[in-house]
Parts: structure tokens; C-alpha cells; sequence
């Protein structure tokens, strides 16, 4: 029996690139019924770090996110769900975290590195984006989850939080549980790259299909996909390779999408095959694409349109899963203080 941590940041509705990389993961994990503790974050803390002068946008997408969740299959009554600035404690546990950690090893994390870059900070850094990693390190360890399903760009952050729990551990008490990440079975799906190309499906980045999108967005957005660049008459060939919609399908495609959406072919390996020694139009590939997204996203838009009705009870059961989040975290803080010896007046 072990205990999930994970979340996301309110900075947007969540995407393809969320539902294959983790979400999906989550609820297959929630549905084992193997795990002691779910916990799912929503981590408006974290989204201010790099939008502390555009409140709203974090909050406006606090109830988008735990529609997004829900949507998806995450149900309240088998995991905690929780916003992460109403737990105090994590702020506590990062203050005392940050002692442990140096300038030097945070400056070597390629995630943050490359994120300073995409957000075009150059030296005005926010000293609460540099530090993340270790605020991050508060949100996993205070729940003392063992399991961390996350795409690939968390790596290094488990890899921080390991190096904190170690840390801790071996100067004070070992109290604290080293974390695992967990990434998706599909290696595309660890890191789906955006509708433009780019390496990574991101918010900030704008290049997503977003679970709520409607059907015609979802089409368009397929069609206006980057693909081949050297393609450029259908007998040519093309490459399959960082070409998204082939990764798209490497993430989506099943045998069965052949015989109901493109006969002519029975799986993926023949219609890579084509392409590549030319031939077939990237619109055909593109429809098919299509067909199979609004087959999948259909049930998740109607679920989640359903829930956006009353968000009320949204806001009830985040505050609910808050509370319950809080209780465990305190627990978890009392034992790190007293560990620490800083608890000077417990009896
Ligand atoms: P932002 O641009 O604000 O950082 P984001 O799109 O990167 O947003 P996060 O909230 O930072 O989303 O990430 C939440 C989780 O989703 C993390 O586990 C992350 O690894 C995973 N994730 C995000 N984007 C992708 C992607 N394109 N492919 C696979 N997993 C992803
Ligand atoms: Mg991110």
C-alpha cells in the first residue's frame, strides 16, 4: 500500500498533453484500489510563482482544473482533492527546506533552466519560481507519498524532493518517505509535444487541445497541426519522426480505430509506412486523427459540461479535501519540527 501525490498548476485548463502524461495514469491508479492515500493538488502557490501579477487567471482556473479532474474520472470519494495555498504547512516545511538545499543545485535543474528561458525572465528571475523545486519537495514529502505519476519534465523535481528527503533524514530524524515518479507506460505520452511542434504541449505555451475544447476546435486544431515540413506534395515521402501528428496517433491510436475510421489500413505500422515512402496526403492522416480525439474527448466534454453546472459543489469538495489535505500536513510538520528539535514547547 502506498500514497500518490500529484497536481497540477491552475495557469489553464488542463490538455491532451495532461490527460495522457498523468491524468489518465491517476485514475487507473485510483480505480486499482491499491494505494492507501490519493492526494491531488491543485497548486495555485506554485502557478503565482510565475503569475503573481495575474491572480485572477490562477483563480478563475482553480474550479476549470477540478472539472478537468473529474471529468476525467477522479472521484472525491476515493482521492483528496485540495488546493495548495489553504495548507499553511507547506510553506513551513519549504522554509525549512531551503536550508538544505544550495543556489548552485537549483540553478543545475533542466526543467526550471529551460522554463526561465521559455518565460523570458533573463535575469529577473522571481525568487519563488527559482524555488519551486523545493516547494514542491513540501507538497510530496508532507503527504509522505511514495508515488508520483508525472510527465517527464517532473523528473528532476522528484529527483530534488529524494535529495531533501535524504538530506533531512540523515541530519535530523528519518521521518520523511523518499518519493518515486511514475511515468506514463507509453514513452510519447510522457511528453506530448505541442500542436505547433514544439517539444512540449504546454499552457504558457499556448500550442494545446484542451479536454473542454469543442468538437469544431478540436478539428480545427487538428488541421492547423504542424506536420512534415518537407511533405510538401502527397507522393512524397514523409517522416514520421517530430511529426505530432504521428506522435498524436503513437499516444492515441489503437488497432481498433482502423476498422472503424480508416479501413484501408489495420494498424499504425502500415499507415506510418505509407507516409514514408510517399503517397498519402497528410489530410487523410489529419482526419483520422480527428476521429479518433472526438471519439475520446466526446464523454470527457459532456461529463465535464454536466459538472460545470453547479460549481458550488466543486468549490465544496475542494474545500473538504483541503481540510482533510491540512490535517495530514500538520501532522507531518509536527513531526519534522519535533525531529528537528524546534518543537520547544511540546510536552
Ligand atoms: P505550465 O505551462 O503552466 O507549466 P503545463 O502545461 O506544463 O503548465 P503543469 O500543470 O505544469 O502543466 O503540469 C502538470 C502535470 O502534467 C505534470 O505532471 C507534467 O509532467 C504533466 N504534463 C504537462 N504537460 C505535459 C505534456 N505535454 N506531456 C506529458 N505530460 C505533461
Ligand atoms: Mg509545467
Amino acid at each position: 500500500m502506498g500514497v500518490i501525490l500529484t497536481g497540477d498548476r491552475p495557469t489553464g485548463k488542463l490538455h491532451l498533453g495532461h490527460y495522457v502524461g498523468s491524468l489518465k495514469r491517476r485514475v487507473e491508479l485510483q480505480n486499482s484500489g491499491e494505494f492507501e492515500d490519493i492526494y491531488i493538488m491543485i497548486a495555485d502557490a506554485q502557478a503565482l510563482t510565475d503569475n503573481a501579477g495575474d491572480i485572477n487567471k490562477v483563480r478563475n482556473n482553480i474550479s476549470e482544473v477540478a472539472l478537468d479532474y473529474m471529468a476525467c474520472g477522479l472521484d472525491p470519494n476515493k482521492a483528496v482533492i485540495f488546493i495548495q495555498s489553504q495548507i499553511p504547512e507547506l510553506c513551513e516545511l519549504s522554509f525549512y527546506y531551503m536550508n538544505l538545499v544550495t543556489v548552485s543545485r537549483l540553478q543545475r535543474n533542466p526543467t526550471v533552466k529551460n522554463e526561465i528561458q521559455m518565460r523570458g525572465f533573463k535575469q529577473s528571475i522571481p525568487v519563488g519560481f527559482f524555488t519551486y523545486p523545493i516547494s514542491q519537495a513540501a507538497d510530496i514529502t508532507a503527504f509522505k507519498a511514495d508515488i508520483v505519476p508525472v510527465g517527464e519534465d517532473q523528473l528532476p523535481m522528484i529527483e530534488q524532493t529524494r535529495d531533501i528527503v535524504r538530506t533531512f533524514n540523515s541530519l535530523y530524524k528519518p521521518v520523511l518517505v523518499e518519493p518515486s515518479a511514475v511515468l506514463p507506460n507509453n514513452s510519447v505520452c510522457a511528453r506530448l509535444p505541442g500542436l505547433d511542434g514544439a517539444a512540449k504541449m504546454s499552457k504558457s505555451l499556448g500550442n494545446c487541445i484542451y479536454l473542454a475544447d469543442s468538437s469544431n476546435d478540436i478539428k480545427k486544431k487538428v488541421q492547423s497541426m504542424f506536420t512534415d515540413p518537407t511533405h510538401l506534395r502527397v507522393e512524397d515521402p514523409g517522416h514520421v519522426e517530430n511529426n505530432p501528428v504521428f506522435i498524436y496517433l503513437d499516444a492515441f491510436c489503437k488497432d481498433e480505430h482502423f476498422a472503424e475510421f480508416l479501413p484501408s489500413y489495420q494498424n499504425l505500422d502500415e499507415l506510418k509506412a505509407h507516409y514514408q515512402r510517399g503517397g498519402l496526403g497528410d489530410g487523410t492522416v489529419k482526419k483520422f486523427l480527428n476521429e479518433i480525439l472526438q471519439n475520446e474527448l466526446a464523454p470527457v466534454r459532456e461529463k465535464r459540461e454536466y459538472l460545470a453546472k453547479d460549481v458550488g459543489a466543486i468549490f465544496d469538495i475542494l474545500k473538504k479535501g483541503s481540510e482533510k489535505a491540512e490535517s495530514v500536513a500538520a501532522k507531518t510538520l509536527d513531526e519534522v519540527k519535533s525531529a528537528m528539535g524546534i518543537n520547544y514547547f511540546a510536552k
